[in-house]
């Protein structure tokens, strides 16, 4: 006798596969389309100072703008960018994005905030892709402080060799660069000695611990942010959704906050009311 049970749940299976399959062509086929005209778009988290309240940083987080389908989250279409390697060309095209905005401020007038831009492990395949990126910055002239690159801890079990070699290239070309994630899967802290990043991203895992376990989560976060900052290592603490964490990291001496306490990713527009606005110097003539 047939198990019926199974039966559905196979058939079920499938319909999801192929819904899943299709949704990936479809992204496939309108994804170059899509950079032309413009569809895909920047956003940008504040990262706040918790000592001086004031916001001393962004990330560049990119959405689709589809015409049909609305305002699409990277996590609809990023892990098929990283399939089928588009995420090479998106990535190039977030980093020129934040180069024309730091750009644009400088020539405003306006002092400017150091964004970071994500960046694909796909990238790393390609030995030479740091040129790409030190081409478009160069074509903008940014002063190099101003701009972060965040790799993910994921990288780190890849190759580590070559990761250390790229965060070196990193450094040589002035930007700053961060260990995004940290926490979130298989970090170990052995690996901080050998990975020279300057900032420590907290993954959101570390405050979203059980209410049982709140003591023992905040002895790891507070002895984490003092393990970074022996080693020469901002911290940023990521996910923050609460003022009573705030409270407990600015004891912790974490320097950022990147979190929806303060602000989700916003659009550009809405970014620079957020961060410019009364503050005097901040307004272009
Ligand atoms: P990420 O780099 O770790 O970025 C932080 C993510 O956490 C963002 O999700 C942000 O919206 C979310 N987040 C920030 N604060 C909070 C909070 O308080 N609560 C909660 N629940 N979430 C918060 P988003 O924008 O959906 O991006 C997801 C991931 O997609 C990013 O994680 C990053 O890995 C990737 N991504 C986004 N833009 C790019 C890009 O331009 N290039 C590449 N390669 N990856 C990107
Ligand atoms: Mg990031
Ligand atoms: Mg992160
Ligand atoms: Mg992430």
């Amino acid at each position: 006798q047939i198990n019926e049970t199974k039966l559905y749940s196979c058939v079920f299976y499938s319909d999801m596969e192929r819904v899943r399959m299709i949704r990936e062509k479809e992204i496939t086929n309108r994804m170059q389309t899509a950079l032309e005209n413009r569809e895909f778009v920047v956003y940008l988290q504040p990262k706040m100072d918790i000592e001086t309240n004031t916001v001393s940083g962004a990330e560049a987080l990119v959405r689709w703008q589809d015409p049909e389908k609305g305002l699409l989250q990277p996590g609809e279409f990023i892990p098929v960018f990283e399939k089928n390697g588009f995420i090479v060309k998106l990535d190039l095209f977030v980093f020129e994005e934040v180069c024309r905005l730091l750009r644009r401020w400088i020539d405003q007038g306006i002092d400017p905030i150091p964004i970071s831009v994500n960046l694909s492990r796909v990238h790393l395949k390609n030995p030479d892709f740091l040129d790409q990126f030190r081409k478009i910055y160069e074509r903008y002239q940014i002063p190099p402080q101003l701009l972060e690159i965040e790799l993910t801890e994921t990288v780190v079990f890849e190759n580590l060799e070559f990761l250390i070699h790229v965060i070196e290239q990193i450094h040589d070309m002035g930007f700053r660069c961060s260990l995004d994630d940290f926490g979130s899967g298989y970090s170990s802290l052995n690996m901080l000695k050998d990975v020279p990043v300057d900032v420590l991203k907290l993954d959101r895992a570390f405050f979203q611990e059980k209410k049982s376990n709140a003591k023992r989560g905040k002895c790891v976060i507070e002895n984490v942010i003092e393990l970074a900052r022996k080693l020469d290592m901002d911290t940023v603490s990521e996910g923050v959704e609460t003022m009573h964490q705030v409270e407990f990291l600015r004891e912790a001496k974490c320097h950022m906050v990147q979190g929806y306490v303060f602000s989700r990713p916003i659009t550009i527009s809405d970014f620079e009311a957020f961060a410019f606005s009364g503050n005097s110097g901040g307004e272009s003539e």
